[in-house]
């Protein structure tokens, strides 16, 4: 019984060992069992009532890290779909709300690495803010239980040039104006001010950014109570479309 025993541990310790180098440990990674999956690839869950209610704003902040650490290496969760679809038909529990440009190349769930049911996302060129967004931002947080609000620009945006170059057209117009304010929070010193100085344009996307954040929570009674509270955090950040990267900002 006492080899049978060694033997069992040592073959167990062994496992384990497999699980932790690829990462299929955590709760949020069980082993994939699926055809196909080579032995001890991650397999993500969907969130839980449970799951969700267990993450604070700062684990919520980790989980977006992790997730984008994952895309950029190449290393994604495996994702069950139609499983995840079956899963969370009755019912969502999102641990963030991201709200990101509408550029195709930065598609929040993929550089995130999130699959159904993980993350809200609002979408809109420029990731500017208005009433409607702030809403459905208050339903994320205070009627579905979402513990982070993560505003993400990103490197080279078009809707940000269109604002320094004041285009003109339809729609588009009122949405730049709520752009604007941003060119006049860079410094003056950063010239030339045009949409072909990359380093202005980019930094102008950061002031709009950090401006979006402030505006949340002057903007929405509901969710400066839930972050004065410590109910939810509020993180910005920059995507860089040539790495694949978020930069999140300490402050
Ligand atoms: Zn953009």
């Amino acid at each position: 019984m006492k080899t049978s025993y060694h033997r069992f541990s040592w073959f167990a310790g062994l496992v384990a060992v497999v699980l932790v180098a690829a990462g299929c440990q955590s709760p949020r990674q069980a082993c994939c069992t699926m055809p196909g999956c080579a032995a001890g690839t991650a397999l993500s869950a969907v969130q839980t009532k449970s799951s969700q209610a267990a993450m604070t704003p700062q684990s919520a902040l980790a989980e977006l890290q992790a997730g984008n650490a994952r895309f950029v290496a190449g290393t994604p969760l495996h994702r069950n779909f139609p499983a995840q679809v079956q899963a969370t038909a009755g019912g969502q529990y999102p641990f963030a709300v991201v709200l990101s440009c509408l550029d195709s190349r930065q598609p929040s769930e993929i550089v995130l690495d999130q699959g159904i049911g993980d993350i809200f996302s609002a979408r809109v060129a420029g990731n500017v803010l208005d009433e409607d967004i702030l809403g459905s931002m208050e339903f994320a947080c205070k009627v579905s239980g979402a513990k982070l609000i993560a505003v993400i620009g990103h490197s080279n945006c078009g809707a940000i040039k269109g604002a320094v170059d004041d285009v003109q057209l339809g729609n588009l117009t009122s949405l730049l104006t709520k752009i604007k304010p941003a060119l006049d929070a860079v410094p003056a010193a950063v010239q030339p001010r045009t949409s072909k100085n990359y380093a202005f344009v980019d930094q102008v996307s950061e002031a709009n950014v950090r401006l979006v954040m402030k505006e949340i929570r002057e903007r929405s009674p509901i969710l400066r109570e839930m972050l004065d509270k410590n109910e939810i955090g509020l993180v910005g950040g920059m995507y860089d479309l040539s790495t694949g990267k978020v930069q999140f900002y300490d402050k």
